[in-house]
């Protein structure tokens, strides 16, 4: 293409799919870091793990009652003698002969003679003479050593989101510390000489930057560690500096709003640029969220991310949702996780679509059957945060999508549960 941009690999506008494959292409996550187990609920396994020991070790009573040798019952009744105590934490350390048991509470090694448990409602005891009123199997109520697994067993592999089940597990193997993915490091910057922080005295022109708190909050949803940058005033000075400072923090995903679209008062696209970032892509044929910017570039010895979002708050936060989050997610170890459209019914009419998908904010509602009945608000412009507040799916529109009538179906990505 003659006089094309040469730092943009996909030119014009590029169809929401294959901008989302783009990002997610070649994604490794960013590093892996020994942590406490106590501090890894929901992180994600960088190593496979081994149980370091057998479990349980020993054979263990898995009731309270007595410890008895299996081969002394006889007939209907059995006396034995009482000779000693065992509790979980305390093991019986003499030896137990022929007619005798050991009082055993649940956890307690069975002393090595004996080989059953019979359960105490089973049994009367009359001083140092128990009659066993119900016999029992062999083995009964013992669990044997390694019932639950074997030492050397790798029982969680790499890529196991620890969740409680999976940590108590790790526990239980003896691992007190874990090797887990890092979390990816993200600087938040937003740009625009208009913008003032909420609580900051906005002066005449001004409005409140609202964005970078729902982006960091899709980010650290996602598993980020947020590094926020404040505002970036719109000069090159000014948004080099945040960049700089970015880089120099560690990030691993620069993220700004704003300034994204490829005109000539939009400073994202050169100052990235001037960093060495090279574009996927600047403008995705999508509604709300056209002007996106996504690059890379290799600085300090990794790669660096970057996605210049569209300053509007909703395609901000559309965005966000459909492709920071599920890159976050890939760079931090976890399954990308991309938005799931799932099937609805149009509760109202709509008219035909232009060349753009769109992703209209909707109100939900269960039809009789359980479905899902939708239909957008009457206002969809890209500042309006309160209607996107309010949403409770986004209705995609296809690309050139003829009008639709009320009870034809459509896809929807869901925000809440309904
Ligand atoms: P821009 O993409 O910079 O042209 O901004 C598009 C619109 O979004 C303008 O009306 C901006 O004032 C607004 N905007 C930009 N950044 C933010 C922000 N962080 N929070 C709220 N609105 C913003
Ligand atoms: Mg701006």
């Amino acid at each position: 293409m003659a006089g094309a941009d040469p730092n943009i690999l996909h030119h014009g506008l590029v169809p929401a799919p294959k901008a989302l494959q783009l990002v997610l292409e070649d994604v490794e996550p960013v590093g892996s870091e020994r942590i406490d187990l106590a501090s890894a609920s929901n992180r994600v396994l960088a190593e496979d793990l081994k149980a370091k020991r057998t479990q349980p070790p020993f054979p263990a009573s898995a009731m309270d009652g007595y410890a008895i040798r299996h081969s002394d019952l006889i007939g209907n009744e059995t006396v034995l003698n009482l000779i000693g105590e065992t509790a979980a934490g305390h093991p019986f350390d003499g030896s137990v002969g022929k007619g005798e048991c050991i009082r055993i509470f649940t956890g307690a090694p069975v002393p090595d003679d004996c080989d059953t448990i019979i359960i105490q409602e089973n049994v009367r005891a009359d001083g140092d003479l128990i009659t066993i009123l119900e016999t029992a199997d062999l083995g009964k109520f013992v669990r044997q050593a390694g019932l639950d697994f074997q030492q050397g067993q790798t029982l969680l592999t790499r890529g196991t989101v620890l969740d409680p089940q999976s940590l108590s597990l790790a526990a239980s193997m003896n691992h007190p510390v874990v090797e887990v993915y890092q979390k990816p490091k993200i600087a938040i910057i937003a740009t625009g000489d208009e913008l003032v922080l909420p609580g900051q005295a906005a002066k005449s022109g001004q409005i409140i930057a609202s964005n970078t708190f729902g982006v960091a909050a899709i980010a650290a949803d996602a598993g980020a560690e947020v590094d926020n940058l404040g505002i970036a005033l719109d000069t090159i000075e000014a948004l080099q500096q945040k960049i700089s400072q970015a880089l120099e923090n560690g990030a691993d995903l620069i993220v700004t709003s704003g300034g994204a679209s490829v005109g000539d008062h939009d400073l994202v696209k050169p100052v990235m640029e001037s960093f060495g970032f090279v574009f996927s892509f600047v403008k995705i044929a999508m509604r709300p969220g056209k002007p996106v910017i996504f690059g890379k570039a290799e600085i300090g010895g990794k790669t660096r991310r970057f996605f210049g979002l569209a300053g509007n708050p909703v395609s901000s936060l559309v965005s966000s949702h459909i492709y920071l989050r599920p890159l976050i997610r890939l760079l931090g170890g976890y399954p990308a996780q991309t938005v799931q459209p799932v099937t609805a019914i149009f509760d109202c009419d709509l008219l035909a679509n232009d060349e753009r998908e769109d992703y209209m904010r909707g109100i939900a509602r269960r039809g009789k059957n359980g479905e899902i009945l939708v239909a957008p608000f009457p206002k969809q412009d890209s500042s309006m945060l309160a209607t996107l507040a309010k949403a409770d799916c986004l209705i995609i529109r296809a690309i050139k999508a003829p009008s639709a009538k009320v009870g034809e179906a459509t896809q929807v990505i869901m925000l809440r549960d309904i």
